[in-house]
């Protein structure tokens, strides 16, 4: 079975290479996928860049073109919950696109019709992020996560996002990941560690913490591909 672990920047992905070690190297479609064998078990890791196009891309190419059977997500979000504080981890339950609006047809924020608003994650392995965070010692929150084209530093908006779709955190690239992998039946989890309270400071907090979240975020998803392993 082959694994994909997927990133939208180089930080996310930088301590997950480091841990493998050798890898190959393959330029496909725009970006570069790099190809390891872990404890056995096949990866395929990349970056896609920011942002849903991207990651719909390398999502896709990472199933369709690699082949992979089962894809982890691991990167750095901002908060919306009060409860979720720099450096702290948010499993996605479902996701939802906040940006994609035909409201103007009388549908719902985030819906297209024959599409959804929210797209589930994978319980299975959900419940094996319990219990790695059970073994880690770690407290692991569980929530909605919205996504959209947008880097959100605004208290207004990120409330209206909270609020419209009962979400936790919000970044840029799980729901179209979520997407790609519903629509491919392919298994998928969403990580995230807390980088900024999408508020007007986000911006600097991001850029001082997203080194440190990618690290925790990364770790944890490399205990998950140990379980899986195992
Ligand atoms: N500093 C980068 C841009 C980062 S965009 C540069 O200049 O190149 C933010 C990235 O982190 C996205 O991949 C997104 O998924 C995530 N993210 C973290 N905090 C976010 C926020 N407040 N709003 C939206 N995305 C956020």
């Amino acid at each position: 079975m082959k694994i994909a672990i997927m990133g939208a920047m180089p930080e996310e992905i930088a301590p997950i290479l480091e841990k493998v070690g050798e890898y190959k190297t393959t330029k496909y479609a725009g970006n570069i996928y790099y190809e390891a064998k872990y404890n056995g078990v096949d990866l395929v890791i990349a970056y896609s860049k920011i942002g849903k196009v991207f990651s719909t891309l390398t999502a896709t190419t990472m199933c369709e073109h690699f082949g992979a059977k089962k894809l982890l997500f691991s990167g750095v979000a901002g908060a919306i919950s009060e409860k979720l504080k720099v450096g702290d981890l948010i499993v996605a339950t479902k996701l939802a696109q906040h940006d994609l609006d035909i409201t103007a047809f009388g549908h719902p924020f985030g819906y297209v019709p024959e599409g959804a608003v929210y797209v589930e994650a994978d319980k299975e392995l959900i419940d094996l992020s319990k219990e790695v965070a059970k073994e880690m010692g770690k407290s692991v929150q569980e929530g909605i996560i919205a996504t959209g084209d947008q880097f959100v530093a605004d208290e207004k908006r990120k409330n209206w996002i909270g609020e419209k779709f009962g979400a936790d955190a919000l970044e840029m690239e799980g729901a179209s990941v979520a997407v790609v992998c519903d629509a491919l039946d392919v298994p998928f989890f969403i990580l995230r560690a807390i980088s900024d309270a999408a508020d007007m400071d986000a911006s600097f907090s991001f850029d001082e913490f997203l080194e440190t979240s990618a690290v925790e975020s990364a770790e944890f998803i490399m205990k998950m591909v140990d379980k899986l392993v195992d």
